[in-house]
Parts: structure tokens; sequence; C-alpha cells
């Protein structure tokens, strides 16, 4: 395969830890606690593609997209810039230097303010890198290039731009500087990291509106990150993109936008849907789809599929009669006394007491043999012995998904959820909406 025909950027199983900054105490006789950031993400980034990644605050898009660009090293797997393993260009190995390949992958930041340097006009701030990379180029050449630029972003007239400072600019003029100074460099993939999450509604529709009139002149990709689904559905919806969903690290649906936005797989993109007010279609569920709004701790991931416990949809074991709505309740039960978050009174006699932890945590009576094996544990967290109450209640209710990791696939559509491993459900049933 020619250089050319190489995805823009391939991302293959990378992982990103981050030693957690720690105590005194901690740091002098413990073991350094690791955040995967990113945990085995596969990624590719084709010409012309457009790429946008949605999450709640901390789910490692933003390390993801570092890491796409090269400013961010992987603790494991790989990333390729036209079939050129980064990293060893950054060691000085293979055909395509690193410098070219850091020309080639350029970010725009959510704030563009704290990028520009106070003290340089436009003009000065736009031709030093041209003056870095292309030094034939003479300052009348220069100048004429930044001028044409700011006038392809709307900034006219260009000469009244140009000498201005960033402070004399507002929040969209000086995100239209970033992105002039990374379209200077002719990029083949722009990574723009919560690029309009700063600017006013309107402004906002404006930028993304220009992102992707530019994307088609400059023929340039864009890996785009947001929190807001609504954006980056507009993003890749109008651009013929996908939008892809993380969580805790890992990427857990991706696919066309429409499908993924119309038709969401995954159980945690139907609760970014429902929490993206404009997209949810009328008439749907009141009730957030999620069984807590809590986001575990990243430096502990739970096992298995990480949203297990959160997700509303988590799979009971099989030949269990229970419904999902019970089993949901004694998922969240075991989350309790695994966290020891219950709250037993030692004055009060022990049967009560039992009846009372019950009470507070099932909507409905208990049926057989459910109430046995949940009185059984609560006992037990009664008695103080919340390990024997916790062993009890998994040796019952352990869900497949607590046990293996789901994988994404690599289909058009791929989403890593057990819901949809091949012959679990021949049909789709109530339990998948
Ligand atoms: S694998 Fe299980 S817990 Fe994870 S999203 Fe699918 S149903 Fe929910």
């Amino acid at each position: 395969m020619s250089r050319a025909d190489e995805p823009v950027v391939s991302l293959d199983g990378v992982k990103v830890h981050f030693e957690k900054e720690q105590g005194l105490i901690d740091s002098l006789f413990g073991e350094p606690d690791t955040v995967g950031a990113v945990d085995g993400v596969s990624l590719e980034i084709a010409e012309n593609d457009v790429v946008a990644l949605v999450g709640e605050s901390g789910c490692g898009k933003t390390t993801l997209g570092k890491t796409a660009i090269g400013i961010q090293r992987p603790t494991e797997g790989s990333v390729r810039y036209r079939g050129q393993d980064v990293w060893e260009a950054k060691d000085g190995e293979g055909e395509i230097p690193f410098e070219e390949i850091r020309r080639s992958l350029q970010i725009i930041h959510q704030d563009p303010g704290s990028a520009l340097n106070p003290n340089r006009t436009v003009m000065r701030t736009l031709t030093a890198p041209l003056k870095r990379r292309h030094s034939e180029m003479s300052p009348e050449d220069r100048r004429a290039r930044v001028l044409r630029m700011l006038e392809r972003v709307g900034m006219e007239p260009p000469e009244d731009y140009a000498h201005r400072y960033p402070h004399q600019l507002s929040g969209g003029e000086q995100q239209r500087i970033a992105l002039v100074r990374a379209l200077l460099m002719n990029p083949d993939l722009i990574l723009a990291d919560e690029a309009v999450s700063a600017l006013d509604v309107s402004l906002r529709v404006e930028m993304m509106d220009l992102l992707l009139e530019l994307q088609e002149q400059f023929d340039t990709s864009f890996l785009f990150i947001s929190h807001n689904l609504s954006n980056a559905r507009y993003l890749a919806e109008k651009s013929g993109g996908r939008v892809g969903i993380m969580y805790l690290g890992e990427l857990v649906e991706i696919g066309p936008a429409e499908e993924v936005l119309q038709n969401p797989k995954h159980p945690y993109t139907k609760v970014l849907r429902w929490a993206t007010a404009d997209l949810e279609p009328e008439g749907e569920v009141e009730e957030p789809p999620v069984r807590t709004i809590d986001i575990p701790d990243p430096v502990s991931p739970p096992s298995g599929c990480r949203f297990h416990t959160r997700c509303p949809k988590v799979i009971p074991p099989e030949g269990t009669d229970i419904s999902q709505a019970l089993y949901n309740e004694i998922m969240d039960l075991r989350n309790a006394v695994e966290k020891r978050t219950l709250r037993p009174d030692e004055d009060a006699p022990r049967d009560a007491e039992i009846a009372r932890l019950r009470d507070e945590r099932f909507d409905e009576p208990l049926s057989e043999p459910h109430r046995e094996r949940v009185d059984r544990a609560l006992a037990a967290v009664v008695d103080g012995d919340w390990d024997a109450a916790a062993e009890a209640l998994r040796a019952d209710y352990e869900s497949v998904c607590e046990r293996r990791s789901p994988t994404l696939g690599d289909e058009r559509h791929p989403t890593a959820c057990h819901l949809r491993d091949e012959g679990r459900r021949a049909e789709p049933s109530a339990a998948d909406d």
C-alpha cells in the first residue's frame, strides 16, 4: 500500500495510563495508583474523514485525541500516521520525519485565548509558523497568504484584523485565528478539542459550518472532541462522518452519525441521547435510562463491561427467573454492600433491621427465592460480615456483564455490549429498547 492509500491516522489497541498524584504517606509506602485514561482503543481516520468523539468529562476522549496526533505517548499499542509509527519516527526511525508528522497533525483548543500570545498581533502570530516551516517564502508572500486566509474564515477586512492583539478579538474571532494557524500548516488532520464549547449557541453553529466548509476546501480530516452529543451530531451528520462514544477510557460504540443517534445500540449512548434535550424523540422515557449518575473511580474501573454498575439493561445470570427492574435493584444492593454504604442500626432487633433494610432498597415485595437470598445477605450485613454478604449476592446474581469485557466488532456500526453478542438474542427484545 502506498503512503497516500494508508489511513491518515490509525490507532491500534492504544492504552494511556497515568500515575495518579498521591499524598505523602501513599507515596512513601504504597504503590502508585494508575489511572487508565484510555484502554485498548483502535480507530482509523481516513483522508477527508470526520470523527466526533463524545463522552462525559474524564472519559479519556481528550487523551485519546492527543495520542492520535502524536502529542501524548501511548503506554501500549501503536499510533500510525500514513502507516508510519509516530513514536518510532520521534525516535528517529522510519521514513516519515517526526517534524512532518507534527505539521500534518494539528490541534485547536477549547480556549484559543490561552493558546495565543497576548503580546503578538494576529499577523505576527500567523506568520511565525510560516516562517519556521517555509523559510523559502518571502515576507511579502507570507503576509499575503495570511491575509487570504483571514478573508477565507470571514475576518474582513483582513488588514484590520491582522493588526489586532488577542484581547481585541471576540472568543469566536480568536477561535478563527487558531483555526487559520492550524490550516496554514496544510494539515491532514485537525484535532478540535471542545473547540466550540465556549462559544454562544449561534456562534457555535457558525463555527461548525466554517469547520465543515474548510474541511472540504482543504481536504482536511477532523477529529472533533465534545461532551455535547448535539454538536457532535451536527458536525458528523453534515459531513457524512462518524460519531464515537467513549465511556471510562473505552470506545463503546461508533458508526455513521445518523445511525448512532437514531438507533443507538449501547445503553450508554442512550443515556447521552436522553441527556441531550434536542435529541430525545418526543414521548420517550422521562426517567434517566441509567441506574445511578455516579461515575466509577477510573483508578479501579468495574470489571467486565465498565458500564455494568450503571447499566439498566445489565444481563441477569442465565436461567434466573427475574424481571429487569428487580435485577437492577439487586445489582444496586450489591454495589451498596461492596462499598459498605448501607447503614444498619446496631441497636435495633436483628429481624426488624433486616426487614427495614430490605424495604429501603426494594420498591415491590420480593418473590422467592430472591427474598430468601436477599435476607441472607442483609443478615450478614447486620452481623457486620460485609464480605460474606457481598460473596453471597455475587454467587447468586453475578452477571456475564461483570465477568467478561465486551469487545467492539469491526462492522459498520459496532458496539461493545453483550446484548449484541451473536446468538445471545435472536430477536431484539424490549430489553434492547
Ligand atoms: S454489556 Fe451488559 S452492562 Fe454493559 S452495556 Fe451491555 S448490557 Fe449493559
